[in-house]
């Protein structure tokens, strides 16, 4: 038998099918009929049937009945009267803002509104993030501040029209590789086409290139206004476009007036011709695309790093147009869906805006509540400081691994530790934040769960359900739907049997169309039957576009309207700052952090499958060769590695892909492979102010020759 569903990991949103025999996931295929993949897999999803295994699942709901003793086994009645007991106990004693959950863009898009509904419309609080945060949250700031929406305005489809594809801190090969393998087969019909690719690593992405410009960390800015400024230097801008269009401009060409491929070069230590030759290639290409990922976002000027480069498709007209137009590759499976619902701590439904009252307005008469909270809620990084500080009592994490994932990590674990209840809704038992949970409720997970996802390129697929979860493992959204029942009550909010009577996955998507009427998302056409007929759809797909026939939109802006106040897009003007934290003579090493081609995340998933470590096997810091010998060290030995914040013992590998000066380390290994911790411990907490995205890509380190015991 065969069911089609899509890949839980990254932001492509291949679709698969999946075969089993009724009883057991047998095995996954890539689906033919997908527009995102046409039946292409990469080695993580085409070895996700091995990941299907009851072994590692956490199968009952379990309960810590006094702090240092082990969980016991309880009932679901059980566990979620309790969940509703302790979080009722510290709303009614501390008030609504004294609780928070914190989820992931691995949920489905119902799971997330339930989530978002629960915690602004019935507990009365905005404390609901997401490991988004981490991942996209500065490229949705970059795109309302230029664009005026969250909006990829892009498709896929878009790589076999581009002259000239720009791929900016992202390492698509190994982070995106069906997205990749797309781009190859279009380099290979469009033999002209040029790929520049921007990153300090030699990538297999960078290796590819046409032109690879290895900037220092946190130069970015410098490199795309030195390209906009040759682009005007040499009437490479695209004047009808500029006034007829955007807005802005004038301020940023005189931003960009001292910022030449001179100066630019000596900031992001690369050579003055080949920003020339990049910024030529993008104004002389008829049709160029820049493509990002978390180079640009995790960094403490992510939002305008993404301004910037947004602004060389501005300047140059280039997008709305085959070919054309910036497109942010999203990290995780649903990010994109759980902005959708407006599952931050600053969005509401269907992208409406926390800080504008009408919105708030809207939302809670959507809801049937009387308002919403204006309060912004905190977001990852401050949650859980105002966990360790005892200003949030109760935590709810849901799929996803805090005590792994988060930065300054050891800060995070000393909360998940001294916060008063935590729950844990998860799939796996055996995750690092698992040790913290008070409360552990088992989730159904890939192959089990049914729901949607909108992938980077705004296409909305309906995940099917092959199986049943194993033993007493629920999907997220009924677990989040009966906790809401059964708190309602108990805070004086009776209406929550009301709020959250579904009667399945479906009534979920339903009420969640009906929030997007008249926004830049409108999916009023769309509903699961039409999702099964006519396959998965790009938004927005309207009520009226489907009535006439239409299918979603691939392409926007065509029309050279914008979702801003004038119509006009924006040009900023960013602030040109460098990484949070400077190397020095302690800490001399610029250490990057990014994924290896065959793990995902913190491997909860991936670190099951044997085959996935015939790549890389072990934790290790790649450094350059040339700095190895700089420090009497050979490949192979352990070195102590060290930064402001904490220290690991990891193997020193000579790779030439490293720039001298730097290091880089794969972000998945946790506690579970590395004695003295995980990755992130090495990793400091500072934020970008607009998208509050912390910078997990760099940090200052030390290494040296670690003793052997
Ligand atoms: Fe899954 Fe991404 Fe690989 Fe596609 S490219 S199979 S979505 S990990």
């Amino acid at each position: 038998m065969q069911t089609r569903a899509t890949c839980p990991y990254c932001g492509v949103g291949c679709g698969v099918l999946i075969e089993h025999d009724g009883e057991r996931i047998t095995g996954v295929r890539g689906d033919p009929a997908h527009p995102a993949n046409f039946g292409r897999l990469c080695t993580k999803g085409s070895t996700l049937h091995l990941t299907a295994r009851p072994q590692t699942r956490l199968l009952y709901p379990e309960l810590r009945r006094t702090r240092g003793e082990p969980r016991q086994r309880v009932g679901w009645d059980e566990a979620i009267a309790t969940a509703a007991n302790r979080f009722a106990e510290v709303i009614n004693t501390h008030g609504p803002d004294a609780v928070a959950f914190y989820i992931s863009g691995q949920l489905l898009t119902e799971d997330y509104y339930v989530f978002n509904k629960a915690m602004k419309g019935l507990i009365g609080s905005n404390n609901v993030d997401t490991n988004s945060r981490l991942c996209m949250s500065s490229a949705v700031a970059a795109y309302k501040q230029t664009l005026g929406a969250d909006a990829p305005p892009c498709a896929y489809e878009d790589f076999d029209h581009a002259d000239c594809i720009l791929i900016a801190g992202a390492n698509p090969a190994y982070a995106h590789p069906v997205a990749f393998r797309r781009i190859e087969d279009a380099r290979k019909a469009r033999p002209h086409m040029k790929l520049i690719v921007v990153d300090p690593r030699r990538t297999d992405t960078a290796a590819s290139a046409d032109l690879h410009l290895a900037i220092l960390p946190g130069t970015d800015i410098w490199l795309y206004n030195a390209m906009l400024h040759v682009l005007l230097r040499e009437g490479l801008v695209d004047a009808a476009f500029i006034a007829a269009h955007t807005e802005g401009f004038d301020a940023l060409r005189t931003h960009v007036d001292t910022i030449t491929p001179a100066v630019a070069a000596g900031a992001c230590g690369v050579a003055e011709a080949d920003i020339v030759t990049a910024a030529r290639w993008w104004g002389q290409s008829p049709a160029a695309l820049s493509l990002w990922c978390q180079g640009l976002n995790q960094s403490t000027h992510g939002t305008h790093n993404g301004a910037a480069l947004i602004a060389l498709s501005l300047a140059t007209g280039k997008i709305g147009k085959p070919g054309c137009g910036p497109f942010s590759l999203t990290g995780q499976p649903n990010a994109m869906g759980g902005r959708e619902v407006g599952g931050l701590a600053n969005l509401l439904s269907a992208h409406r805006d926390l800080a504008n009252p009408a919105h708030r307005e809207e939302v809670a008469r959507l809801w049937g509540v009387d308002s919403v909270p204006a309060t912004p809620g905190l977001t990852a990084v401050e949650l859980f400081q105002a966990v360790r500080e005892g200003r949030i009592k109760a935590l709810w994490i849901a799929c996803t691994n805090p005590a792994q994932s988060m930065p300054e990590l050891e800060r995070v674990r000393e909360a998940l530790q001294c916060c008063d209840f935590v729950v844990l809704q998860e799939a796996f038992r055996s995750t690092e934040t698992a040790a913290f949970a008070d409360l552990m409720l088992p989730a159904a997970t890939w192959g089990e769960k049914e729901g949607t996802v909108t992938n980077s390129e705004r296409r909305v697929s309906h995940v099917r359900r092959a199986l049943p979860p194993p033993a007493e493992a629920r999907p997220d959204w009924r677990i989040v739907c009966d906790f809401a029942r059964a708190l309602g009550p108990l805070i004086g909010k009776p209406h929550a049997a009301h709020m959250f009577a579904y009667d399945g996955v479906e009534a979920i998507f339903a009420e969640h169309v009906a929030s997007t009427a008249g926004r830049d998302l409108d999916i009023t056409g769309l509903d699961y039957a039409l999702l099964d007929s006519a396959g998965p759809q790009q938004w927005p797909l309207t009520a009226a576009m489907r009535a006439a026939g239409e299918v979603g939109r691939g392409r926007l802006y065509a029309d050279g309207h914008f979702p801003t106040a004038s119509g006009r897009a924006r040009f900023v003007v960013p602030v040109q700052a460098s990484t949070a934290e400077q190397v020095d003579a302690r800490y001399p090493l610029h250490l990057t952090t990014g994924r290896l081609r065959d793990q995902w995340h913190g491997m909860s998933r991936t670190g099951k499958v044997a085959r996935l470590y015939s790549h890389v096997d072990e934790a290790r810091i790649d450094l350059n060769p040339a700095d190895l010998q700089a420090y009497g060290v050979h490949s192979g030995e352990l070195l102590r590695v060290s930064s402001r914040r904490g220290e690991l013992v990891l193997r020193a590998h000579a790779s030439e892909e490293v720039g001298r000066g730097q290091a880089f380390v794969a972000m998945h290994w946790g506690r579970n492979v590395l004695d003295s911790g995980g990755i992130n411990v090495l990793v400091g907490g500072d934020v970008d102010p607009f998208s509050r995205q912390p910078e997990l890509k760099h940090s200052a380190i030390a290494i040296e020759r670690a003793e052997l015991p």
